[in-house]
């Protein structure tokens, strides 16, 4: 899964904001020590992702590199500045 910004190209660096639901293999040593050696994601939601560069959270494209369907998805939400 990529992404890329249309806002301002960036593809590299975003904040995924994302629901997971994993089942995990907690080993704990002797002394209390945890060691995860076994992780199986169940179900995972991505809910927003947010552009590092510029803030944007509406224009991001997913994408898989490769060439398929441009989608295009408006909303009717506008954020509007003032200040
Ligand atoms: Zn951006």
């Amino acid at each position: 899964m990529s992404y890329r910004c249309d806002a301002c190209g960036n593809k590299t660096r975003f904040d995924i904001f994302e629901t997971k639901r994993i089942r995990a293999f907690h080993h704990y040593s002797l002394g209390g020590e945890l060691e995860v050696e076994e992780e199986e994601v169940l179900d995972s939601n991505v809910e927003r992702v947010v552009c590092r560069w510029c803030g944007s959270s509406d224009s991001i494209s997913r994408g898989a590199g490769s060439a398929g369907p441009q989608e295009q998805r408006r909303g009717a939400s506008e954020s509007a500045d003032s200040g």
